[in-house]
C-alpha cells in the first residue's frame, strides 16, 4: 500500500499536454514503436464509431497481474463483436511481454485492443473489414492520486444513465464513454472528484473505468445489471472468499450506497479505492473503512503471488 501511494504520481505531475505522448511502447502494424510513433489511420472504424474492445491489465513489480482473466475477458469480447484477431493467444502475451519489456517499465498499464479496421475497398460492410490489433506499454496510472487514496474519494452521483445493455452488451469493455464522460463532468461541476451514474433502472451502475462496492454490516454488495464485470470486482469477490466475507451482485439504490458503512471502487487503474463522501456527505464517520482497508492491503501483496500474477519474463 505505502509502495502504491509512492509509485502514482498526483495529478500535477501528470500529462496535460496533448502533443506530449507517455513514455512507452507500442505495438501496432506488426511493429514495436514508441508511443508518440504510434498512430492509425482516422478512417478505422474503431475510431469513427467506436467499434472496437480492449482490455487493460497492470504490471506490478515485473508481473502482471491475473492476465488470465483479462485474456479470456478480451478473447470473448472480440468473438462476440465478430471480430478476428490476426494473432493466437500466445502470440499475444508475447506481444504484451515485449511491449512491457521494451519499455523498460517494473510497473505498467498495459493495453491490447482490436478495432474494427476499414474495408480495403473502402465498402461500408462490417464483415469486409480487415481487424487491426493494438498493444501497448506505458507508465501505471490510478484513478485516484496518493492523497484520495489515503482519505478516500468524494464522488458524485449524477442523473447521467449508463448506455443500456441492449443497445451495447457492457460485459464487452468498450469505448462507448460519451455517459461515463457526461458524468464525470457533472461530478466536477459540483466539486467531487468522480462520479458514478445509474443504469437505466434507476439503480447505481459504473463510473469512469471503475465499478462500486458498498460494505454493510460486513457484507459486500455490487451492481450486477448493465456494468462491466471488472477483474477488479472479481478479485474482490476472490478475496472475500478467502477470508470469509460475503459478497453479492446486486441491485444498489442511491439511498442505499449513501447509508452504506463503507464504500469503495475498483479498478485495474488503481485497484481498490476508498470513497468517503458522497454528494458532499460523509459515508460513517468519513474516514477510510476497516474492511476496505484490509482488502487493499490483500489486493496489493497478492501481487506477488504466483498463484495471482505471472512474471513478465520467465526467469
Ligand atoms: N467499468 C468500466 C466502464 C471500465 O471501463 C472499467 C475499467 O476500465 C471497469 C469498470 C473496471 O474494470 P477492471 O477492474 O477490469 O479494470
Amino acid at each position: 500500500m505505502t509502495q502504491l501511494l509512492r509509485a502514482i504520481p498526483s495529478v500535477d505531475e501528470r500529462y496535460f499536454d496533448q502533443r506530449a505522448y507517455p513514455d512507452g511502447i507500442a505495438y501496432l502494424d506488426g511493429q514495436y514503436l514508441p508511443m508518440s510513433e504510434a498512430k492509425i489511420s482516422v478512417l478505422d472504424w474503431g475510431f469513427l464509431h467506436s467499434d472496437a474492445t480492449y482490455d487493460t491489465v497492470h504490471v506490478w513489480n515485473d508481473r502482471f497481474f491475473r492476465l488470465d482473466l483479462h485474456l479470456d475477458r478480451f478473447f470473448r469480447g472480440v468473438e462476440r463483436l465478430r471480430m478476428k484477431l490476426p494473432y493466437d493467444r500466445e502470440r499475444i502475451v508475447s506481444i504484451l511481454t515485449d511491449c512491457v519489456a521494451l519499455s523498460g517499465h517494473t510497473s505498467a498499464y498495459v493495453e491490447m485492443i482490436c478495432t474494427r479496421g476499414s474495408s480495403p475497398t473502402f465498402s461500408r460492410d462490417p464483415r469486409q473489414a480487415e481487424n487491426r490489433f493494438i498493444a501497448f506499454a506505458v507508465p501505471f496510472g490510478s484513478v485516484a492520486n496518493k492523497e484520495q487514496l489515503e482519505k478516500g474519494l468524494h464522488v458524485a452521483i449524477s442523473e447521467t444513465v449508463r448506455i443500456p445493455p441492449k443497445s451495447v452488451d457492457p460485459e464487452i469493455k468498450n469505448y462507448h464513454w460519451l455517459d461515463l464522460v457526461k458524468g464525470l463532468f457533472d461530478a466536477y461541476d459540483v466539486g467531487a472528484d468522480t462520479a458514478l451514474i445509474l443504469d437505466t433502472n434507476g439503480h447505481i451502475a459504473e463510473g469512469p473505468g471503475f465499478n462500486v462496492f458498498l460494505v454493510k454490516d460486513r457484507s459486500l454488495r455490487t451492481p450486477a445489471f448493465g456494468v462491466l464485470p471488472g477483474i477488479t470486482r472479481q478479485t474482490v469477490f476472490d478475496l472475500c472468499a478467502e477470508i470469509g466475507l460475503s459478497a453479492t451482485a446486486a441491485d444498489i439504490s442511491r439511498t442505499e450506497i449513501k447509508g452504506a458503512d463503507e464504500v469503495f471502487i475498483t479498478s485495474t487503474a488503481g485497484g481498490i479505492m476508498p470513497v468517503t463522501r458522497i454528494d458532499h456527505a460523509a459515508i460513517a464517520n468519513g474516514r477510510v473503512g476497516p474492511v476496505t482497508r484490509r482488502l487493499m492491503d490483500l489486493y496489493w501483496q497478492k501481487h506477488d503471488d504466483p498463484a495471482w500474477s505471472t512474471a513478465v519474463i520467465s526467469p
